[in-house]
């Protein structure tokens, strides 16, 4: 089938895509409804958080007759609860003394006080290749390989959640990236075990497909037959689906996923979806249509966010929808322990929970979903479920992906806590001393 068959019916008379940061927060007419301490109190949080929107995600996506309480209002903007009270005093005094240089120094203790880079992305995930680090690369689990191309490490809007946050503020010290698409070549020749590739950011379709081009193509050269997946980690579907229908380069963007799936490998589109109302707009839908028909795979994955989805109906919802438009669910993600983690936090019982009730009610197809997974350390944790073994209440948990492949699928035990929210919380069950996979000392 001819990639164009589907979307034919289109007019090319999509918005041009705008973008507003903290800069711009009077410019957005919608704002202007929302109570005055409010919009006061949203400018302070969107000092030191990361914000962008685009004014598509402005005028289609969010519910403004909800907002604040719409989820799609919470995904995009920062709130004032995300900073403790003497954070947002200090910012607030900085701001309206108009004094530049305070600000920034508070702005910047403040950020180092969010664990920027958990799970050792700084140190134990960079590998280093030929007696150097190279940075941009990312090596954990043994199959796959994550590349950061620099000019990919923004996106069209800011999730306000977003675990990649040092990578938009602009601190140089804080940030993954990599301008040398011959040292992941030269990596992957060295490293015949990879068969994954995964370009991410940030989101790499913020880059001109000319670009992506350049980063892609070595990838398929005759050396890397071992190379069985590119996978590009997006949030375009949800915040520009113009990206992938009307941009300018839209058509060559397709012709690239064609090229990828006409070398024999599989492209996989990992979509960031957190809420199911991303996939209802017309072009949402058009865009998912246009992809699948490359031969191009779709796959989601999402946090599970408390004031975003952490109701197990919208999950359902999400999922369902998803396997009706072809996109295979992938992963639920435990929120991660960086940023404004415990605006957003839900426990891992409540997680797990969650998880559950939204699994048990759709069909087989959607349940290729795992999860809630968490990404620490050692690997990517699961709550497989609760338990009462001998009279103790446990975790049940496996790893999906570790560090070191033998740890995978392995069931192990934490004693049961009701407020857990991350790994570092859980302590063995039946007295064990440490994890199995803990070092001794
Ligand atoms: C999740 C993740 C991957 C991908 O793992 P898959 O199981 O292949 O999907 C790769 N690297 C890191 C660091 C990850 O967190
Ligand atoms: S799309 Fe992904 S990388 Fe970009 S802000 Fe959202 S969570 Fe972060």
């Amino acid at each position: 089938m001819k990639a164009g068959m589907l979307v034919d019916s289109f007019v090319r008379e999509a918005p041009r895509y705008r973008a507003y940061t903290h800069r711009h927060l009077d410019a957005i007419p919608q704002l202007a409804g929302l109570p005055r301490d409010l919009r006061h109190a949203i400018r302070l949080a969107a000092q030191v958080f990361p914000f962008r929107v685009s004014n598509y995600v402005l005028d289609e996506l969010i519910d403004w007759d909800a907002a604040p309480d719409d989820p799609l209002f919470r995904l995009v903007f920062p709130m004032p609860e995300m900073l403790d009270d003497g954070a947002l005093a200090e910012v607030d005094r900085a701001l309206t003394n108009d004094d530049r240089e305070t600000l920034h120094a508070a702005v910047a203790r403040i950020r180092r006080g969010l664990n920027p880079h958990p799970a050792g992305q700084l140190d134990a995930n960079i590998p280093v290749h030929d007696g150097r680090r190279l940075n941009g690369i990312q090596h954990k689990y043994r199959e796959t390989v994550l590349y950061f191309p620099a000019q990919g490490q923004t996106c069209h809007s800011y999730c306000s959640f977003c675990f990649r946050w040092p990578q938009f503020v602009g601190d140089r010290s804080l940030r993954i990236a990599s301008s040398r698409v011959s040292d992941l070549v030269d990596y992957l020749r060295a490293h015949p075990d990879v068969t994954d590739v995964l370009i991410t950011g940030g989101d790499p379709l913020v880059m001109q497909t000319a670009r992506l081009a350049s980063i892609i193509e070595p990838l398929l050269a005759p050396g890397l037959a071992h190379v069985r997946t590119i996978r590009i980690g997006t949030k375009a579907l949800g915040y520009w689906p113009q990206r992938f229908v009307s941009d300018e380069d839209s058509d060559a963007l397709m012709r690239l996923f064609e090229r990828v799936v006409a070398s024999g490998r599989q492209l996989a589109l990992m979509a960031h979806v957190n809420h199911p109302r991303e996939l209802e707009p017309e072009i949402a839908r058009q865009a998912v249509r246009r992809i699948r028909a490359t031969g191009a795979m779709l796959r989601s994955q999402s946090p599970l966010l408390h004031w975003i989805n952490d109701d197990a109906r919208v999950w359902s919802r999400m999922w369902r929808e998803q396997v009706r438009l072809g996109i295979v669910p992938y992963y639920m993600f435990v929120e991660r322990d960086t940023g404004a983690r415990h605006y957003f936090e839900v426990s891992l019982a409540r997680a797990w929970e969650i998880y559950r009730d939204a699994y048990k009610c759709v069909s087989g197809l959607a349940r290729t979903v795992r999860g809630p997974s968490m990404s620490a350390w050692p690997g990517k944790v699961e709550i497989q479920g609760v338990a009462e073994i001998h009279g103790e209440k446990v975790f049940v948990l496996r790893m999906i992906q570790a560090r070191n492949p033998d740890w995978v699928q392995r069931p192990f035990f934490a004693r049961f806590d009701e407020t857990a929210t991350w790994l570092d919380d859980l302590v063995p069950a039946f007295g064990g001393e440490r994890f199995f996979f803990q070092r001794v000392g």
